[in-house]
């Protein structure tokens, strides 16, 4: 059976709406280069932006900006108090550090809950500013009732924006989490011996019907292009047919992403009232 995230989108999207009437938010979105896919991601974010109310600006570097340029923009940012949430889109040009980049942003304007501040809460179970994938993924499965204490997890991907700390907030809703990489030595082992299979890699259709099985359910977080722009998650047709549960792609994770990192913003402006 494949669940899908459009309902779960569509009443994020009216509260977060309903907030942006009473509270003006603004989020700026820094894109070095011209990755396509990220083209595509940041325009559904100002979409988003545009059909909620709330101000989305884009700040377009080229590829060859230096790194201390960025920091100079990013500084500016962190110093406008006009601007409430800040994301580095990511992947950026080789030259260009994420990790250093990311810790450039003040972590109170975080918005894609990256900067170490955020991370540290999350893993000492502290209240802040979570990834919006991961939080996308908890968040379809609760809503589809699916249950995550006691199962055992596989995770394939250890990306500091998805697996990884998916992998925490696995293990917070009381999951046994196995996080899988390149250099994991059996990855159809650790796929078979999962109850809940999280594919966040970013190869298309890599998960075969072999690495999966007939019980288990299947979070695909994957999002590939083939040369015709059609979108592909990490796990091909006849796993997802086999298994017990699978999120479709399109229109399974992904769709909400964009709806939590909006959530996201909504939080930073009701702490910021809170503090005031
Ligand atoms: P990333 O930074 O490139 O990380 C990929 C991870 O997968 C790495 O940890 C890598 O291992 C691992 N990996 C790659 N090939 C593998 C293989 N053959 N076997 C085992 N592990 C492998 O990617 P990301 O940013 O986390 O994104 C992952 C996927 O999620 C992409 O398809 C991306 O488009 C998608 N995504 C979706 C959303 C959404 O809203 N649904 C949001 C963000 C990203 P190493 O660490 O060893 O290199």
């Amino acid at each position: 059976m494949l669940i899908y995230g459009r309902e779960i989108r569509d009443r994020l999207k009216k509260e977060i709406q309903q907030f942006a009437e009473e509270n003006r938010m603004s989020m700026s979105i820094i894109l070095v280069g011209d990755d396509p896919p990220s083209q595509v991601y940041v325009n559904g974010i100002v979409k988003f932006g545009r059909e909620t109310g709330i101000k989305v600006d884009v700040l377009h570097l080229g590829a060859d900006t230096e790194e201390s340029q960025v920091i100079r923009f990013i500084r500016n940012l962190n110093e406008d108090p006009a601007i409430d949430g800040i994301m580095l889109q990511k992947p950026l040009p080789e030259h260009l550090d994420y990790n250093r980049l990311i810790n450039e942003i003040a972590y109170h304007k975080d918005v894609e809950g990256v900067h170490n501040y955020n991370l540290g809460k999350l893993i000492s179970r502290q209240q802040g500013i979570q990834p919006s994938t991961p939080k996308a993924i908890i968040r379809i499965m609760k809503e589809h009732d699916i249950a995550i204490e006691g199962k055992n997890v596989t995770i394939v991907g250890r990306s500091t924006i998805v697996g990884n700390p998916l992998s925490v907030m696995m293990t917070t809703e009381n999951a046994t989490v196995t996080l899988c990489h390149t250099r994991t030595k059996d990855l159809k082992k650790e796929t078979l011996n999962a109850d809940i299979l999280v594919a966040a890699l970013g190869r298309r259709n890599y998960i075969t019907a072999d690495m999966v099985r007939d019980d288990a359910i299947i979070i695909d977080a994957g999002i590939n292009f083939d040369e015709n722009g059609k979108m592909f998650g990490d796990v091909d047709e006849e796993a997802k047919e086999k298994a017990a549960i699978a999120s479709a792609v399109p229109g399974g994770v992904g769709v909400i992403t964009v709806a939590e990192l909006f959530d996201n913003l909504r939080q930073i402006c009701m702490m910021k009232q809170i503090q005031k």
